[in-house]
């Protein structure tokens, strides 16, 4: 199963992401958690993502290619994958296609969780308070949603007219949000 998780800041990606991919048997690759990581080991990688993301602007696309095709080339991710908050421009798209169909393989399904924009400001401050991350101010939120809107919501229209968008409502509590996610694409036929 090779599938992509999409959504606005806020809409609970990484919460499902996991529980999505354990489902499945296939590993969460979210490219936030690994910049992040990169940041807190002080790595090359991490040195030149964190201006970018303490600012709410997306990290250049060859860095966050490249780091993708590294990890989508180990082991684990043979028999498939999820993406969560990777691709998020349309040189992002593009570079991913590359990547799938080079192993022959084909992308299952683009999942996107909708969220009213009320609910998603309220759950990113809660955010800030319980995981202290460092782009979950005021300014940053906003710019990282004008950010999703311009660039990464567009995404959206071009999966749909590729027939693969899985389209979720994310209200309400998370294990229901699981389990229509889990209804949604179990109907899906794997590649
Ligand atoms: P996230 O945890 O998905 O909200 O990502 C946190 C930050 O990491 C984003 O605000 C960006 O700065 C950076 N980032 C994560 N994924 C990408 C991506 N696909 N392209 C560019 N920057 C990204």
């Amino acid at each position: 199963m090779r599938l992509i998780l999409m959504g606005p800041p806020g809409a609970g990606k990484g919460t499902q992401a996991t529980k999505v991919a354990d489902h499945f048997g296939i590993p969460a690759i979210s490219t936030g958690d690994i910049f992040r990581a990169n940041v807190s080991q002080g790595t090359e990688l991490g040195i030149k993502a964190k201006h970018y993301m303490d600012a709410g602007e997306y990290v250049p696309d060859e860095v966050t290619n490249l780091m993708v095709r590294n990890r989508i080339d180990e082991p684990d991710a043979a028999p498939g994958f999820l993406l969560d908050g990777y691709p998020r421009t349309t040189a992002q798209v593009e570079e991913l296609d590359g990547m799938i169909s080079f192993t022959g393989h084909k992308l299952d399904a683009a999942v996107v969780l909708t969220v009213d924009a009320d609910e998603l400001v309220a759950r990113l401050l809660q955010r800030a308070q319980t995981e202290g991350r460092a782009d979950d101010t005021e300014d940053v939120i906003r710019r990282r949603q004008e950010l999703y809107t311009k660039e990464t919501e567009p995404l959206i229209e071009l999966y749909r007219s590729r027939g693969v968008l899985v389209e979720v409502d994310g209200m309400g509590e998370v294990d229901e949000v699981t389990e229509r996610v889990f209804a949604a694409l179990d109907i899906i036929p794997e590649s």
